[in-house]
């Protein structure tokens, strides 16, 4: 998953971005509101966190120009205390939630995994497929016996893409601007070399293929037969 920050304060931007790196996500930083704007137009993300009194545009005037183009990507207003009127015309354009700052991390990292999940569904963080136990809060994956697998955290960002995705079939493309962000250099194998090291770390505890290749399209996740797949495991 893909985040755009788009906030002026230096430290904060700072301090989120590598909290959200360390968790997992691919972060893009803008401290200017038009600079912000010009990277939504540029790139493809899943969410973004808003400032609203920003350098050279308005965070609100922002949120409308996203809202014209697109109305999937989810949208977290961060404002000051102060600015409870703002906070509601924010809502109103089409943000999906805001926080007051100061906030403490925990709660901004809570707030992401909801807005990023609500569209998949509401309450589980756990899902199961044959032996394989997924924990999208944990971002850990379980096989038999409880036992721990190894996975990378990009490995991880691919396979909760594809799982966020399901009935999808994603290709190399759309996971590369989905999960790799401006910073991190990038070459196309890189993506088959973090797919093929998962999938086999899957198929050690899974008899059937979680990740399925679909030639000449991309990837998709195994919907299985009859219901395979259960979601709000405990
Ligand atoms: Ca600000």
């Amino acid at each position: 998953m893909r985040l755009l920050l788009i906030e002026d304060e230096e430290d904060l931007i700072n301090t989120l971005s590598r909290g959200l790196r360390k968790v997992g996500y691919a972060v893009d930083t803008a401290t200017d509101g038009r600079d912000g704007l010009d990277l939504f137009y540029m790139n493809e993300y899943d969410l973004i966190i808003l400032d609203l009194n920003l350098p050279s545009m308005d965070g609100l005037e922002i949120l409308s120009k996203i809202r014209e183009e697109n109305q999937d990507c989810k949208i977290l207003i961060l404002s000051a205390r102060s600015n409870y009127e703002q906070r509601i015309e924010g809502l109103d354009k089409g943000a999906d939630d805001y926080l007051v700052k100061p906030f403490d991390f925990g709660e901004l990292n809570a707030r992401i995994r909801n807005l990023l999940r609500r569209s998949f569904t509401q309450q589980s963080s756990k899902l199961k497929y044959e032996n394989i136990i997924i924990d999208m809060a944990k971002r850990t994956v379980y096989g038999e016996n409880n036992e721990n697998i190894d996975i990378r955290p990009k490995e991880f960002a691919i396979l909760e893409y594809l799982i966020m995705n399901r009935g999808r079939v994603i290709s190399a493309e759309e996971l590369i601007e989905h999960i790799w962000d401006n910073d991190e250099s990038m070459f196309s194998n890189v993506i088959k070399v973090h797919l093929s090291n998962l999938r086999k770390k899957l198929s050690q505890h899974c008899k059937e293929e979680i990740i399925l290749n679909v030639r000449g399209v991309g990837y998709t996740i195994n919907e299985g037969e009859s219901e395979k797949w259960l979601i709000g495991y405990h």
